[in-house]
């Protein structure tokens, strides 16, 4: 049986002297936590505290992220990925100027109607941002609990979610929310750790049923995993009159708004140049050959792990403008242009090879002579 009291004395101890020093911690604005929340969702904490350094730089406000253009935004969150994550920020930030003043507003209902903002996010921003008595519970927490009370079933299952989400809210100090939820959530981020919990720094160890049977290391109980799936891609880098063709995607594309080369999946029995030729002429009608390769890259998200074969290639027979079926605009843009766009992360990655090469302002110049 948990004694509530020192459980909760414990662990809020335990985060005043070890929780990390992070940017939004130092201010609790709600805007701040709002954006840190966001950016959370998917992402490492030491990307995200570069991200959100540079965001609220350049945004430091609510009113600020309302009038940026979406170009900007998706720049500002390029390399984060899920950047539906980044478009919703910017329709919640123009519903907030219009309804509520400009402000986060202090109340769980009004926030889960708010563009991105599901159960969890609303819960985050009322326990920390306005230190409301919300439990949040994330992976970190379901981690921790599923030790704590040694939960014999993957704790993604219906009836344990409940269960951790009661035990949360039993466990949280009155008035305490915003440090408590913190703490529970750094635990597991810093000390129960997926793969050996450092259980003897740990602030509740003594209560902890796992460890206290030694089995920590078998909780949580593993989920079944989704089987992987590879894809195999090829895109072309299209040099013509010393410029380089970009396109952005189409408005209802998971990748809305970023900007790519053309391209697209192989298909069985072709190769990656046969593909990439198709693929071009495809999306853009236009005809492309005298193939280089550039490099494979490898990306992962979600169950998919993708191969991206890159090529450089110019046009065959001259004809520049496309015929667009895969994006809604295109650009000829310098090399020195494209730093401005952003790209979904396979073709960054690209860019990011070529940008090294010595040889790429030599073969636009190159292809200024065709
Ligand atoms: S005692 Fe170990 S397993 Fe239990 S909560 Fe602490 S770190 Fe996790």
């Amino acid at each position: 049986m948990i004694k509530t009291k020192e459980f909760q004395k414990y662990l809020l101890e335990w985060f005043a002297a070890h929780g990390r020093d992070l940017p939004w911690r130092h201010t609790y604005l709600p805007y701040h936590i709002w954006i840190s929340e966001i950016m959370l969702q998917q992402t490492q904490m030491d990307r995200v505290v570069e991200y959100f350094n540079r965001w609220v730089r350049r945004l430091p406000d609510i009113a600020s992220v309302a009038s940026a253009s979406e170009e900007q935004i998706l720049k500002l969150w390029e390399g984060l990925g899920y950047y539906s994550r980044a478009r919703n920020i910017r329709r919640c930030a123009a519903i907030l100027m219009q309804k509520h003043n400009g402000h986060i507003p202090d109340d769980y209902s009004a926030l889960l109607s708010l563009p991105g903002i599901g159960p969890y996010t609303a819960a985050a921003l009322m326990s920390i941002a306005f230190n409301r008595d919300y439990p949040v519970v994330d992976a970190n927490v379901e981690r921790v609990f599923s030790r704590l009370f040694d939960i014999r079933s993957p704790v993604k299952q219906k009836e344990n979610i409940t269960f951790i989400r009661k035990k949360a809210k039993k466990l949280l100090p009155h008035g305490r929310s915003r440090f408590y939820n913190q703490a529970l959530m750094e635990l597991g981020a810093l000390i129960c750790q997926p793969k050996n919990p450092d259980c003897i720094n740990c602030p509740i160890r003594s209560d902890c049923k796992a460890r206290i049977l030694g089995i920590q290391n078998e909780r949580p109980m593993p989920v079944p995993s989704k089987e992987t799936v590879f894809i195999d891609m090829a895109t072309a880098i299209l040099l013509h009159n010393g410029k380089i063709f970009i396109q952005k995607r189409l408005k209802k594309d998971v990748w809305a708004g970023l900007w790519e080369f053309p391209g697209g999946r192989i298909k069985k029995g072709e190769s990656p140049a046969e593909a990439v030729v198709r693929e071009f002429y495809e999306e853009t009608e236009l005809r492309i050959g005298h193939l280089e390769e550039i490099i494979s890259v490898k990306h992962s998200y979600t169950i998919y792990r993708v191969t991206l074969h890159g090529y450089y290639c110019r046009l065959t027979n001259g004809l520049d403008k496309p015929v667009l079926h895969a994006a809604q605009e295109y650009r000829w843009v310098s090399p020195d242009e494209l730093s401005a766009f952003a790209f979904p992360a396979g073709h960054r990655r690209l860019l990011e090879h070529i940008s090294k090469e010595r040889d790429l302002t030599e073969r636009i110049s190159h292809s200024l002579n065709e």
